[in-house]
């Protein structure tokens, strides 16, 4: 077993968008900081080789759930995010305000320091379009999204978000993890972390795996952000029995219908959206790229629809689902979906084929299920204070797993913001203020 000479005032495990955020804070601040992320930091080549890598190992970061739903996760710098679909949904601030958690002011702050607006009139997709034209005539409504994205960069008619983004269009946890390394801070890739060191009720270090061998690696806070599935597998181990039960995945899937005025199956995704809050329904425009659309065509045993694509205006029904399940010992997923997640998701389905109806499509069919945002692993106010601390002291908590009840809503805003709040208990700004 080797040690870090270093020691260090914050340890960072994740560079996803909870400790991306932390980490960037800390060392904005001076403090000395190290970022332990299991996945490489290779620089963004936007193919699908490359997110194949990142997102689909069977085991490590893509798991097929009860009901063959697949899962995928980034195992990368920036975790998630990086192949996310940048798509900025407000948090749910009443509700997190009911466990004791205001994130008011915070939601402003990182609204200032990242891109946070929907997107111009000519860089959205027809299929945006054409969603947004058919559901305001039906009364839906209907309004274009905030974007992660640098408009300026951003290229029309380009798919290639979901591959990353070759063009540093899109704003990722990647942006902050850049930031808090100019700022100062260590990072140190491929570091599968395996568990805390505690020593008398305290979080001293941690103890990860690289290049084969066992190393420890000291600091006065711990940041755990490994994610709504890697944190509760690594608290477990550290003697927090528990937790990684009944959690959010966010069920969904993607609804295909052929408009003959649609002539490029290209575009940014997720430019407009509906939320159904009382039926816990999200529906979006969802353009891909074709290879990742032809997956899900064989997946879903229609091998004759890969190869339409350019016609194609692509929709996702996302629904809110109950809590269950749990995390397996080695991080495997289990969890089915429940009655009323099956009634919310053909309702889902009802609605994007009304909205396609109108706008004259045909053809219309479904893709197979997936999920996308597993959270509620750790949840506030079972196993965390309202400052996300844990029972042992020094020890914190922040990515999507601290979320305390079902989400249904992408959550990246809610993760920036909550990693804003906690740096500021962090650095003693909440006391100040
Ligand atoms: C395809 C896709 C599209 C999405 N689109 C959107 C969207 O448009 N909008 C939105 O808000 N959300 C979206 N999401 C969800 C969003 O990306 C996640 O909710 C968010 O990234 C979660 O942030 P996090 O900090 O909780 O964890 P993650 O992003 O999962 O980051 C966790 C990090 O921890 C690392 N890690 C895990 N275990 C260990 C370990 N043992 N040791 C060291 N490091 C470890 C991982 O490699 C990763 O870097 C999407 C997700 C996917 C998969």
């Amino acid at each position: 077993m080797e040690t870090l000479k270093n020691e260090f005032d914050a340890i960072v495990i994740g560079s996803g968008p909870g400790g991306a955020t932390v980490a960037r804070e800390l060392s904005q601040h001076g403090k000395k900081v190290l970022i332990l992320e299991w996945g490489p930091n290779k620089p963004l080549k936007g193919s699908f080789l490359q997110m194949f890598q990142d997102c689909f190992i069977l085991g490590k970061s893509m798991f097929m759930t009860k009901n063959f739903l697949a899962m995928v996760r980034g195992i990368t710098t920036g975790g998630s995010s990086r192949y996310y679909c940048a798509l900025a949904c407000d948090p749910p601030v009443e509700r997190l305000k009911k466990y004791g958690v205001d994130i008011t002011p915070e939601i402003e702050e990182i609204k200032n320091i990242v891109p946070c607006e929907p997107l111009r009139d000519d860089l959205m997709s027809q299929a945006a379009k054409v969603f947004m034209d058919s559901a305001l005539d039906l009364g839906y409504d209907c309004q274009k999204a905030n974007k992660y994205i640098f408009q300026d960069k951003c290229h029309k008619d380009c798919d290639l978000c979901l591959y990353g983004c070759p063009h540093d269009a899109k704003w990722s946890a990647v942006n902050f993890v850049d930031d808090a390394l100019e700022y100062g801070a260590e990072m140190i890739n491929k570091a599968k972390v395996t568990k805390i060191i505690v020593e008398n009720n305290k979080a001293i270090g941690v103890e990860y795996r690289h290049k084969k061998k066992t190393i420890k690696a000291y600091a006065s806070k711990v940041i755990l952000a490994a994610g709504g599935i890697g944190s509760p597998v690594i608290l477990r181990e550290s003697g927090i029995e528990g937790v990684g039960h009944n959690f959010f995945f966010d069920p969904l899937w993607f609804i295909w219908g052929k408009v003959d005025r649609v002539t490029s199956g290209k575009g940014v995704p997720m430019c407009s959206r509906i939320i159904l809050e009382d039926e816990g329904i999200v529906l979006t425009d969802h353009n891909m790229p074709h290879l990742v659309k032809a997956i899900f065509d064989f997946q879903g045993f229609k091998p004759g629809k890969a190869f339409s694509f350019s016609h194609m205006v692509p929709l996702q029904a996302k629904v809110r689902d109950g809590l269950s399940g749990h995390i397996g010992k080695s991080g495997w997923v289990w969890k089915g979906l429940m009655d009323e997640d099956k009634k919310k998701l053909n309702a889902g389905f009802d609605h994007a084929k009304k909205i396609l109806d109108n706008a004259g499509a045909e053809k219309i069919y479904k893709s197979p299920l997936l999920a996308a945002h597993p959270g509620g692993t750790v949840k506030i106010g079972e196993f965390l204070d309202t400052d996300l601390k844990t029972e042992y002291d020094n020890l914190y908590v922040c990515d999507a797993s601290v979320i305390p009840h079902e989400m249904g809503l992408p959550p990246s805003l809610t993760i920036l913001t909550l990693g804003k709040r906690l740096s500021k208990h962090l650095l003693g700004q909440d006391k100040a203020a």
